[in-house]
């Protein structure tokens, strides 16, 4: 987004400076607080851990491993080797082990398509995580182009309840640590450009089960805006947020929030959140054959 001639040194100050002033406008967190930063394995929540870091924030990384056959395996010895180099804890925990199936598995027994679950088990794992070691604040490498995908998607949809909540932080509620994500305001290259020059080894394949991702298409076509018109991704993103400051959300009405009776956590369905709901479909259905 920026197009500045910049050596390594200046280039990784600037990254950082970036972060460090998207992280005090919204007041994501303090040195002093506990961050919990979500890692995959590539590059965007890479970049991000390594620069809360080198910033000076106690950081610790959650990677949780779906079990998706060709991705999972490489992207867990990647998260370790990365926390190894560059002396930051990672706690991995693996979807199977704590739901009881593999992504892949509950895809087939449900016979719908894995991203469809996916968004939903990760959430509820590193948000469940966060809250086991007290953190005060859990990131998300989303970057701008990612936002500007979410916010495209739900404009389109008119998801009110959603565009509400799209935020670069969420405060903690009823059961949810807070969320933020400082690299909403960088783009890709940008974070690919910094793992480079720090030397970070990341992922750099495609999800395998990514063909079928709705959210893979509609990024696909914003980056097309992007090339024809650069910057029309950063005025988007940029215009919603001080366009929301004008609004008053307040009048629209927020669904009431409860915990889960099995685990807890906060949902707005009647009983039990979506994973617990998940939990139970999946054994009806195994024990139905
Ligand atoms: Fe999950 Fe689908 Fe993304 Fe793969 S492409 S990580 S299955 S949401
Ligand atoms: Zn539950």
């Amino acid at each position: 987004m920026y197009n500045l001639p910049l050596c390594r040194d200046h280039f990784i100050s600037f990254f950082h400076k970036r972060i460090r002033e998207t992280i005090e406008k919204y007041k994501m967190f303090g040195l002093e607080d506990k961050v919990v930063v979500a890692v995959s394995g590539g590059k965007d929540s890479l970049a991000l851990a390594l620069a809360l870091k080198d910033l000076g924030y106690s950081v610790i990384g959650y990677f949780l491993d779906l079990g998706i056959p060709e991705g999972s395996a490489f992207a867990r010895e990647t998260v370790i080797r990365f926390g190894e180099k560059f002396s930051i804890p990672v706690h991995v925990e693996e979807l199977r082990s704590v739901f009881g199936y593999s992504l892949v598995q509950i895809s087939e027994i449900m016979r719908r398509p894995a991203c469809s679950f996916c968004g939903t088990l990760k959430r509820y794992y590193m948000n469940r995580f966060a809250r086991s070691i007290e953190a005060d604040v859990l990131c998300t490498g989303h970057t701008m182009f990612d936002e500007a995908t979410v916010l495209f998607s739900n404009v389109l949809q008119w998801k009110e309840e959603y565009l509400f909540r799209q935020l670069p932080v969420l405060p903690e509620e009823q059961g949810l640590t807070k969320k933020a994500k400082p690299l909403a305001f960088i783009t890709e290259r940008e974070t690919a450009i910094y793992c480079f020059f720090k030397g970070i080894d990341y992922l750099d394949l495609p999800c395998p089960l990514s063909s079928g991702a709705k959210s893979r298409r509609v990024k696909l076509r914003l980056l097309q805006l992007e090339e024809d018109s650069p910057g029309t991704i950063n005025r988007f993103l940029k215009g919603f947020y001080s366009f929301k400051k004008k609004i008053n959300f307040s009048s629209f009405n927020k669904e009431d929030i409860q915990p889960c009776r099995e685990c807890g956590y906060p949902t707005t369905a009647d009983r039990f959140c979506s994973v617990c709901r998940m939990k139970r479909k999946l054994s009806e259905n195994v024990s139905r054959g």
